[in-house]
């Protein structure tokens, strides 16, 4: 990592500008789950304790540049201060005579939240003034919201051209070791596990995982698309028809490079997406007219198990089948205990975000996987090889 770290400064009396991902999920008021919160305590304590003032910033939902209180960040500055143990003040807004006035009154080893970036329509347009007023705030500037690092906006881009330096927050720092080792210096074997609805979202992470991997295990369903590709008939299972041509030349690139590239042999099938509708196990080239595939079978589980048992490097990203529903969760949920298992044995575990964040929580195997990513998207494409606007912008070290 050659960017500036959150170790490589001491924060005392500095007005620090900290963008943090309190894009929380909430209802009435409440907030549901504060992963997210408690994920940058580590960042502000450090800040904190070195004497640092801490001005926190995030977006919260979609108020489309507009004011709007449903989308206010109160209830975070209050359930961050219990968390935090001391006050958290907040400022009605993220710029402003009033804000500056506030922060600049902010004792060192003190802590605000500024309110919601995105109640002004400059924060997503990366407006160069609006970036320059956020700037004004801090005298250092830390990102620590890996989940919005793809995303070239004023509070994660646009204000790093008027702070010096720009550096990242202990999250950050994690998710970039982690999703930066599997892309560029992973420990042999490297397997990759791709899972999801569809291909057309991952087309680009498994042509670029192509070049890197061992072995690449493909399940979800993705998988009857590549079906297709083969002649295979795959009932009503899920396939993306103007995809076909694509699978068809993923397979052949697959065997060009000698990519060792395993689809499922078998699969759970029932005639609807319902927890409830009777199911069978058949193997892939046996499903019936009326059928859908919804998770992958037994045999390929094992088949799975084989492979992983010998990675020292697995990243895995969506899920093997429609891990919502229980009756089609167990491919998923053995994928997440075969990477619990091979994490005790010494392999380096990395679950992407999003659908597989949520799939090896709902397996209560998250804290047994070397690092599961707190960014959906971002995780994504930092898998595709792309450069992240929100990490590039920080100080070179
Ligand atoms: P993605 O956002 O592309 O990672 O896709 C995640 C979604 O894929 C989850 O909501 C799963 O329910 C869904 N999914 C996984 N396997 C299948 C399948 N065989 N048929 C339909 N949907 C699936």
């Amino acid at each position: 990592m050659n960017k500036l770290t959150i170790d490589d400064i001491n924060f005392s009396g500095k007005r620090t500008l900290v963008r943090v991902d309190f894009n929380v999920p909430m209802k009435n008021g409440v907030i549901t789950d504060e992963t997210r919160i408690a994920e940058s305590l580590p960042t502000i304590k450090k800040i904190l304790s070195d004497g640092g003032r801490v001005i926190l910033m995030s977006h919260f939902g979609r108020p489309k540049g507009k004011r709007n209180m449903e989308f206010t960040l109160k209830p975070v500055a209050d359930r961050l201060s219990q968390l935090l143990s001391k006050p958290v003040q907040f400022a009605p807004d993220c710029i402003g005579m009033e804000v500056e006035a506030i922060v600049n009154g902010l004792p060192n080893g003190e802590c605000l939240l500024l309110e919601n970036v995105r109640f002004h329509a400059e924060e997503e347009a990366n407006d160069v003034n609006f970036s320059k007023l956020l700037a004004s705030l801090g005298d250092v500037y830390v990102n620590d919201a890996f989940g919005s690092a793809h995303r070239a906006h004023a509070s994660t881009e646009g204000v790093t051209k008027f702070i010096k330096p720009s550096i990242s927050g202990y999250l950050m720092k994690k998710e970039i070791e982690y999703l930066g080792k599997a892309v560029g210096n992973p420990v042999r074997p490297y397997a990759a596990i791709l899972g999801g609805a569809k291909i057309s979202g991952k087309i680009d992470v498994i042509q670029n995982l192509m070049g890197k991997v061992d072995v690449l295990l493909i399940g979800g369903g993705m998988m009857f698309t590549f079906y297709k590709a083969q002649g295979l008939e795959v009932g009503n299972s899920l396939v993306e028809a103007d995809k076909i041509e694509l699978a068809k030349q993923l397979l052949d690139e697959a065997k060009q490079r000698n990519i060792n590239l395993l689809l499922p042999v078998d699969c759970i099938i029932a005639e609807k997406m319902e927890n409830e509708s009777p199911q069978q196990t058949v193997f892939v080239n046996q499903i019936p007219r009326g059928w859908s595939g919804f998770d992958i079978g037994p045999e390929t589980v094992r088949l799975c198990q084989e492979e992983l048992k010998k990675a020292k490097t697995v990243v895995w990203n969506g899920p093997m089948g429609v891990f919502e529903l229980p009756n089609f969760a167990e491919g998923t949920n053995a994928i997440a205990r075969l990477l619990a298992g091979i994490t005790k044995t010494g392999a380096t575990t990395i679950v992407g975000g999003g659908d597989s964040a949520a799939a090896i929580a709902q397996a209560g195997l998250s804290e047994s996987v070397s690092h599961v990513s707190t960014g959906g998207g971002a995780s994504l494409e930092f898998l595709e090889g792309k450069i992240l606007p929100g990490i590039a912008a920080l100080t070179d070290k």
